[in-house]
């Protein structure tokens, strides 16, 4: 048996625990009326969650739970048990056992647990769903409801079939793919809305970058290109500042050695200038002067005395002269002259003073005599000889005056020599310092092109990036020529210009920006993919399982058929029924009052699957179910009951006085369905009727005392048919 036991507690009447053992294929619970017998099969839909309160004969939660008598207590919650044997694993789970139980509480929550554990309604729903045990309770047949089916809308009326033949799982497999379609598409229609709503500013972005990366580029040549100009202009900074340098160096140095050499020179010349042979010539001139006045008085007097002695001899030539007198003042004069070579000039003259006084005296003592002739000639000897030798002085002091005047010509040239050198060390020097004072003006200019060297850099680095600042490592393949390099400086000023231009040079944001904004779309797009190829997915599966619930249905449907014109033919001695599928136009919002007549607009139509029952009774133009009297309504309930049942069979049935309104014969016939079913489902019957009682194999009989309080016990066929009056 699959259905073990059913304990409540607290439920309803059932105000104390208490169970029911199911141990055979039919259990029949008796009772007097308004004992409790159908709180038992309420139970059983309650503990398998049901949750329309309608179906429990309830309003709210609360109304499930023992309100108390005179005698007993309200209760402070509601539960039941039943308890399953899964050996054959009919429930999806890996127990032998399997117990479900449900709990309502006062305010109304509810509890569910799986062999002790809190579960979830839906995994309750699941795991009955998988042993047939549907939601629609098909196999829980409550009192009066037997004819439920009946009465059920078309559509409800699929529905219930489809429950009753374990195709439920399809169709919650289908709905839960219909949701997740529509959640996908709803998805779908976001992430599309997404990236339209996106897609304008990406646009906008990639332009952006676009621009950005020509800027790139146009940024990264710029940089190779400065990097060389910078190299170049570094090197040419540098050689020049050397050659700056160097050159004043050894310019200072030969100035340094200009100037000193113009100072010894002007030393030289200043010396010079104290020269003492002017002084000297003018003094050799002065003597030479003196000496040719002194020359002209002896030759004046040697021609005076060449005079007296011809005056003389022509007086002797009437007058004698004494010739030893003569001959002596010769010698006299011979001996002055020898003393006048040997002494001074003023003894020369001595001599001669002497020599004239001593002539006159031989004059005066001879006059007009030869003597004196003598004495004459003596004198003008010694006037000769006087001459004579101031001739030689003279030629003396002219060589020396010449001597000297030569070597004052010779020392003035050599003057002029140290001159015209000083002139030109001064020109040097001035050329020196020229050339230096240039040179500082290089320097300076070196300086402010260094200074605009490093504006340069300072202006380049922001917009180009630091990286210009290596341009050291750049390679130069060669030197330019300054003006080419300053062509080339203004080449890069104007692709400066321009790149400032863009105004998008180290725009990392608007990079990153893009990439994020890049990334956010292609994961839409992915996700478009995805949720496009999951629709997909989901519309062939639906389709599938539309087939698949199709071909099920159909099947499933011809079985009942067969099933249910044997049991209406069992039950009304012939006849025919069947059901039929059909499509009906309903409506998609609830109607309103007084609108059932009223033709459907088009937006409100909707076409369903529905199923319909043809029937025909023996000997009766009965087509329709409105038709049918209370029992033949029964009997048509029963045998689709029964029919549904055999082809699908659940694990077990309840069936809540489904027979009440049958005649002798048909409970009759009902019991033996009964018995028949029961080889395939087990059955949980409640009944009034001895017949169907009889094929109980344990009878439960209900009774409730004056506590209100509903109580069970076992019971034999006859006490069951007295407990049951
Ligand atoms: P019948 O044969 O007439 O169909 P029955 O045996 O099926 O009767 P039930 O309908 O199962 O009887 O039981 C109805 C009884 O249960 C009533 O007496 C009612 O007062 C009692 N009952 C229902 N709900 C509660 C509750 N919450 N607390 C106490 N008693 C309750």
């Amino acid at each position: 048996m699959l259905l073990k036991r059913l304990e409540v507690s607290g439920f309803k009447s059932f105000a104390k625990k208490t169970s029911f053992d199911f141990d055979t294929p039919v259990v029949a619970i008796v009772g007097p009326n308004g004992s409790g017998k159908s709180n038992v099969a309420e139970s059983i839909r309650f503990v398998l969650g049901e949750q329309s309160m309608k179906s429990l004969r309830s309003k709210r939660g609360e109304d499930l739970i023992w309100n108390g008598s005179t005698a007993v207590p309200r209760a402070g919650r509601a539960s039941a048990s039943i308890v399953f044997d899964n050996a054959s694993r009919f429930l999806n789970i890996d127990f032998d056992e399997v117990s479900v139980e449900r709990t309502v509480h006062r305010d109304g929550i509810n509890e569910y647990r799986l062999n002790g554990s809190v579960v979830r309604l839906k995994d309750i729903h699941e795991l009955m769903a998988g042993a047939n045990i549907g939601q629609s309770g098909h196999h829980i047949i409550s009192q009066g409801e037997a004819d439920k089916i009946l009465s059920a809308s078309v559509r409800d009326r699929r529905e219930m079939l489809e429950d009753a033949l374990g195709l439920k799982v399809y169709q919650y497999k289908k709905d839960e793919s219909v949701r997740k379609l529509e959640k996908t598409d709803e998805n779908l229609r976001q992430v599309e809305a997404l990236r339209r709503e996106i897609a304008p500013h990406l646009r906008f972005l990639k332009k952006q970058v676009e621009k950005l990366e020509k800027a790139e580029e146009m940024r990264s040549a710029a940089v190779e290109r400065y990097k060389v100009y910078f190299k170049r202009e570094d090197d040419y900074l540098t050689r020049a500042a050397q050659r700056i340098g160097t050159e004043r160096a050894q310019r200072e140095a030969e100035l340094s050695d200009i100037a000193a050499r113009v100072q010894d020179a002007k030393r030289v010349l200043a010396s010079a200038s104290e020269d003492t042979r002017a002084t000297r010539i003018i003094e050799l001139s002065r003597e030479l002067d003196a000496v040719r006045g002194k020359r002209a008085e002896a030759t004046r007097k040697a021609s005076r005395l060449q005079g007296e002695i011809q005056a003389l001899q022509r007086i002797t030539e009437r007058a004698s002269v004494n010739a030893t007198e003569v001959t002596h003042l010769a010698d006299e004069g011979a001996r002055a002259t020898e003393s006048l070579r040997s002494g001074t000039l003023e003894g020369a003259l001595d001599f001669l003073t002497t020599f004239i006084g001593k002539l006159r005296a031989l004059t005066q003592s001879v006059s007009s005599s030869d003597s004196d002739i003598v004495e004459l000639k003596a004198q003008l000897q010694a006037a000769l000889q006087e001459e004579e030798y101031l001739a030689g002085l003279e030629s003396q002091h002219a060589a020396g005056l010449d001597a000297i005047r030569a070597e004052l010509e010779s020392a003035r040239a050599e003057e002029r020599e140290k001159e015209r050198a000083l002139f030109e060390l001064t020109t040097l020097e001035r050329e020196a310092r020229h050339q230096i004072s240039q040179l500082s003006g290089e320097r300076e200019r070196l300086r402010l092109e260094e200074e605009e060297f490093k504006r340069e850099l300072a202006e380049a680095a922001p917009l180009l990036g630091r990286e210009i600042l290596s341009y050291a490592t750049a390679h130069v393949p060669n030197e330019l020529p300054r003006e080419e390099q300053e062509r080339e400086k203004r080449d890069l000023e104007k692709i400066k210009i321009r790149l400032e231009e863009t105004g998008l040079v180290g725009s990392d944001d608007v990079l990153k920006e893009y990439k994020e904004a890049a990334e956010r779309d292609a994961f839409l797009e992915k996700e478009t993919g995805d949720l496009t190829a999951a629709a997909a997915q989901l519309r062939q599966l639906i389709v599938e399982l539309d087939t698949e619930l199709s071909k099920r249905f159909d099947e499933g449907l011809a079985a009942i058929n067969t099933e249910f014109t044997k049991f209406f033919g069992l039950l009304f001695d012939g006849g025919m029924a069947s059901l039929v599928r059909m499509k009906e136009e309903v409506r998609t919002r609830p109607e309103l009052e007084g609108e059932a007549e009223q033709p459907l607009d088009e937006a409100e139509r909707q076409v369903v699957d529905g199923i319909d029952i043809a029937l025909t009774i023996p000997r009766k133009r009965i087509k329709s179910l409105v038709m049918l009297s209370g029992g033949e309504r029964a009997l048509t309930s029963i045998a689709l009951i029964f029919a549904m049942s055999s082809v699908n069979p659940p694990p077990f049935v309840v069936l809540d006085e489904t027979d009440a309104a049958l005649d002798e014969a048909n409970s009759k016939r009902y019991a033996d369905m009964v018995k028949a079913l029961s080889d395939k489902s087990q059955l949980v019957v409640i009944t009034h009727n001895r017949e169907t009682m009889s094929r109980a194999g344990i009878l439960y009989g209900v009774t409730m005392g004056g506590d209100g309080v509903s109580k069970v016990l076992s019971v034999k066929l006859e006490e069951a048919v007295q407990v049951a009056k």
